[in-house]
């Protein structure tokens, strides 16, 4: 897929917010600090459009990126953060479970892991809720620079238990340093398109 436009369109806290349009949509969803930006703005050869490092703390917001004037990538805020009160999280969780559950043009979401350890318990619980609603899942197991390649295949294989990912659910091996694993990532978004 060559990418010759991409910007952020809104970011959204309400379904009255959400864009209009009827292109495919993917969501990403993953722990803060898992890459999940860096993912992004490999996906569209952008240096810094979606905010890496994000803090917690910041605004909660569902961030709608549109490309090529015909896909939608909604990043979700990160979860995990031990910080957060029981109060916000209670309210990220809300709009998040609206997003998912109700947005018609959501295709598949993209779960983003490290590769390097085991998926943690938020991992899980988001991967069942996705399987519950019937959302189709890729697994995006991203830091792979940071692991000899001779052990790749091991760590897929744990993340892969870990998550008792079903046969249907694809996992890519990636990396925003070397761009290993972008091309298959744009194949496995270009099926549900
Ligand atoms: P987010 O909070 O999930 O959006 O995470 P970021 O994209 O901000 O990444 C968190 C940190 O991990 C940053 O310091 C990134 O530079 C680093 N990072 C993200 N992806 C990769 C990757 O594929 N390889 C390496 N080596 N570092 C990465």
């Amino acid at each position: 897929m060559k990418v010759t436009q991409a910007d952020i369109v809104i970011s959204a806290v309400k379904p009255e917010q959400y864009p209009a349009e009827n292109f495919p949509e993917f969501a990403l969803a993953g722990r803060s600090n898992v890459g999940k930006s860096s993912f992004i703005n490999k996906m569209i050869n952008r240096k810094s459009l979606a905010r890496t490092s994000s803090k917690p703390g910041k605004t909660q917001t569902l961030n709608f990126y549109i490309i090529n004037e015909s896909i939608h990538f909604v990043d979700v805020p990160g979860y995990g953060f031990a910080k957060v009160s029981k109060k916000e999280r209670e309210a990220w969780g809300k709009m998040i479970e609206t997003y998912l559950t109700h947005r018609e043009q959501l295709k598949a979401v993209l779960l983003i892991v490290d590769l390097r350890h085991p998926p943690s318990n938020d991992d899980v619980m988001m991967y069942d809720f996705l399987k519950h609603y019937d959302i189709p899942v890729i697994v995006i197991a991203t830091k792979a620079d940071k692991i000899p390649k001779g052990k790749w295949e091991k760590h897929v294989k744990v993340v892969k238990e870990t998550l008792q990912l079903q046969p249907e659910d694809q996992i890519i091996t990636f990396s925003s340093e070397t761009g290993q694993g972008k091309d298959k990532a744009w194949g496995a978004l270009q099926r549900f398109m």
